[in-house]
């Protein structure tokens, strides 16, 4: 069974506006899903949905084969989630707000207290779980969202923007913790997220969203070999031959996109063959961020990504 199924969803709001058009996907159970999209792609609005606290204007849309619409109340208790904007309650200590939120998932205190053990401590917060969450860094405080978000062993977790307000330090903290416990939970995450950087390092699924359109789905290869698989080699020599598709590479020298190890191969030993002299010769794969913005804007799939990056690999 798919932990998730998306089918031809459309969601369009009171207002007029139109967030979801007919938008299609399954996540197979396990995997690390990364929704990645910009601001007002439609994200949290599909997260909203897959929760059952939004209807679909248009298609279905299922977790473990429950419909989000009909069964909206078990769908629920299927689902973790931690928002953006989740806050812990401040004057209660580490443990008191698991306690709290497991009472209301109608969880019975001993396994509560069972189940908190173990996740204050792979969060890391065994020792600070009795002083009160006002004292808790914002990485701690992630961290017991997190916590929280896991307590009633959810089978699908949302995470909207898990790492947002964290310092790269504590977004690289958090982000290990969530792939440590996904392994460790067997749980499939939805992950929404501007931070490329932090979804490579965790992600096994993609979908790119852009103004309510799903633009790219798949795992990192299959999204690769839809564009061409877009390696491309980096050249420096003397008396280089113009080779097809070929641009300056920063630093000097020069770029040409191939596809394969005996392509290369067959590059370099022309160049040699030919006259040229080569200093340097490297392969250099794609990267998320080239990925994905490979699918933003189809158009200009290429080599000219310099300056649609944004600083620090967020999506812009
Ligand atoms: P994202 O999470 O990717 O930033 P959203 O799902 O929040 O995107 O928003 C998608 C679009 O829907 C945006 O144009 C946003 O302004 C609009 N939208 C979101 N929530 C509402 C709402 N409650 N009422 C009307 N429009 C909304």
């Amino acid at each position: 069974m798919q932990a998730i199924t998306v089918e031809k969803v459309g969601k369009v709001y009171q207002s007029g506006t139109k967030a979801l058009s007919d938008v299609s996907f399954e996540i197979p159970q396990g995997e690390v899903f990364g929704f990645l999209g910009p601001n007002g792609a439609g994200k949290t609005t599909m997260v909203r949905l897959l929760n059952g606290i939004l209807n679909p204007t248009a298609g279905h849309a299922s977790v473990h084969g429950l419909d989000v619409t009909k069964q909206a109340g078990e769908v629920h208790h299927l689902c973790g989630v931690l928002t953006e904007t989740a806050a812990p309650y401040e004057s209660l200590t580490g443990l008191e707000n698991l306690k709290f939120f497991g009472r209301l998932h109608g969880m019975d205190e001993k396994r509560i207290l069972s189940r908190a053990a173990g996740l204050l401590q792979a969060m890391e917060l065994t020792e600070h779980r009795d002083k009160k969450v006002k004292a808790y860094s914002t990485g701690m405080k992630k961290r017991l969202l997190l916590a929280r978000a896991l307590l009633h062993e959810p089978k699908v977790l949302f995470l909207d923007e898990p790492t947002s307000g964290l310092d790269p330090e504590a977004s690289a903290n958090v982000t290990a913790m969530i792939g440590g416990l996904v392994k460790q939970e067997g749980v499939t995450v939805f992950l929404c997220t501007h931070q490329l950087k932090y979804a490579e390092e965790i992600c096994t699924l993609y979908g790119f969203m852009q103004q309510g359109e799903l633009m790219g789905f798949g795992t990192f290869e299959e999204l690769l070999a839809r564009q061409g698989g877009r390696t491309r080699l980096v050249l420096r020599g003397e008396n280089l031959p113009v080779l097809a598709g070929a641009e300056y590479a920063s630093g000097g020298g020069m770029a040409v996109p191939v596809r394969d190890d005996a392509e290369v191969s067959e590059i370099l030993r022309n160049i040699l063959t030919g006259g040229g002299q080569l200093y340097e010769a490297r392969q250099e794969r794609w990267g998320l961020e080239e990925l994905y913005f490979s699918y933003r804007e189809p158009k200009s799939i290429g080599l000219k990504l310099e300056g649609k990056k944004e600083e620090g690999g967020e999506v812009a």
